[in-house]
């Protein structure tokens, strides 16, 4: 194109100088400038028609901002679930950062205070069995590295030092987790022990928060005539599964003491039933061969017949007053042990005689006047040399009393690694023939007297069982 027809550029170059078009053009430039302005002509026809109403004003407003407000948009959903990404994360975060403040234990009464890093092992809270005994009323017994918790009704939980096995009820179990023992404290694992005191109506209850640390241990009990009666405790099992390789016997009765000049006697059996059946009666002429007389603490003697046992029986019974007296019990002693026929005889015969004397009975009258009593001749243990009765100097009679002494709660939870069994307990009266003597303890022999003490058995029952 011909740079003088370009208007609009010679307008701005030449503004304010001189008017191009002052000179006329020639016919020549006017024909090229007519071809020029009719070439650049636009046919509007084929251009779409241009709609101006609001509404299409409308949308084209709509249409030039859409991408605006879809960044906008856009923007503000990305912003919304970063946000809520964060809170949840931040939520999340807080939540499994484990709280390390020092435990807070509520036993019964008392609150105890552990340090985390001492209760929390491997990630586990650890708790100490020995705390937790105090509110159970459990009998606690063991060596330096053993620790054994039992209930007077003869459940009982033993652990070992660095072992992650565990005794339930005489089942060994699995615990996840290492039990560490001193003389102050027993660790270990909380999960373990949470699982086996879960049975429905357990007198014993364990419960952990973990949001805020705190432990509780508490005893269940009913309100019988507005008085509080506690549920009996249980340990359980059935949570675990069992190891059943086969345990050297030995190894799973632990002592204080040097136990090995008195295990054989310990081990021996002495499954002799005497008792108010006649065919249980021992003889006229009934005495044990080897009776002799016993070098324990015992009540002054009196006669010169007293205070002999069996000698395997004497052992096994020095044996369990040494090891009491490890526990701290020094003032146990032996009121009662063998006591002959012709004892019981003349102790029967006097009463006869004084029923005859006094309320002028016959004979027959007499001697079941004086069965409620004194038993018959030949129908007391004590006659088997087997047998001893216990006292102290707090509870020096033979009464149920004996029951609340320190003594009898060692007893009753050690007794049968010794040999001894309770002879006529509370509930049994009805197979002993007997009342509930928590004094009178007998020799069985060690294996017995575990398997009558797990299964909480008389010795009638247990040799009902041996024999069928
Ligand atoms: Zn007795």
């Amino acid at each position: 194109m011909n740079k003088n027809f370009n208007i609009e550029n010679e307008t701005e170059e030449l503004d304010g100088i001189q008017d191009p078009i002052s000179e006329p053009l020639s016919d020549e430039e006017l024909d090229l400038l007519r071809q020029s302005i009719d070439a650049q002509k636009v046919d509007r026809s084929r251009l779409a028609h241009y709609d101006n109403s609001d509404k299409a004003k409308a949308i084209r407003y709509a249409k030039k901002n859409i991408l605006f407000v879809s960044i906008v948009a856009i923007s503000v959903i990305c912003i919304a679930v970063i946000l809520i990404f964060g809170i949840v994360f931040a939520v999340r975060y807080a939540k499994s950062k484990p709280n390390t403040d020092d435990f807070v234990i509520y036993i019964g009464e008392e609150t105890y205070i552990e340090e985390y890093d001492f209760a929390m092992r491997e990630d586990s809270l650890y708790i100490d069995m020995r705390k937790v005994a105090i509110e159970g009323d459990l009998i606690v017994s063991g060596t330096k590295s053993t620790a054994s918790f039992s209930t007077p009704g003869g459940q009982y939980l033993s652990f070992e030092d660095g072992s992650d096995l565990a005794i339930i009820n005489g089942n060994k179990v699995e615990m996840g987790g290492f039990a560490e023992i001193s003389e102050e404290f027993c660790m270990v694992p909380y999960k373990f022990l949470s699982n086996v005191l879960d049975i429905d109506g357990n007198g014993l209850r364990i419960s952990y928060n973990s949001r805020d640390n705190t432990v509780e241990v508490k005893r269940r009990y009913n309100k019988i005539d507005g008085k509080q009666v506690f549920l009996d405790v249980f340990f359980s099992a059935d949570d675990f599964e069992v190891i059943t390789e086969p345990i050297d016997p030995d190894t799973l009765y632990k002592y204080n003491i040097d136990i090995t000049p008195y295990l054989d006697s310990i081990k021996s059996e002495a499954l002799l039933l005497v008792n108010k059946d006649k065919e249980n009666y021992l003889g006229s002429t009934y005495t044990p061969s080897d009776l002799v007389y016993l070098e324990c603490q015992t009540r002054d003697p009196l006669r010169d017949w007293e205070f002999q046992l069996c000698s395997d029986a004497a052992n096994a019974l020095y044996a369990m007053m040494l090891e009491m007296e490890q526990a701290g019990f020094t003032e146990i002693k032996i009121t009662s042990a063998y006591r002959p026929y012709s004892y019981q005889e003349s102790l029967f015969n006097s009463y006869v005689a004084e029923y005859k004397r006094n309320y002028g009975m016959s004979q027959a009258q007499a001697e079941a006047e004086a069965e409620k009593t004194s038993a018959r001749p030949g129908s007391s243990e004590h006659q088997s040399g087997l047998c001893v009765d216990f006292v102290t100097d707090e509870y020096p009679k033979l009464t149920e009393e004996f029951e609340r002494s320190e003594e009898f709660k060692w007893l009753s939870a050690n007794a049968y690694k010794f040999g001894f069994i309770l002879r006529y307990p509370r509930e049994k009266e009805d197979i002993t023939g007997y009342s509930y003597e928590p004094w009178h303890y007998r020799f069985v022999g060690r294996e017995a007297a575990t398997e009558i003490y797990n299964s909480g058995i008389s010795l009638e029952e247990y040799l009902e069982d041996t024999e069928s």
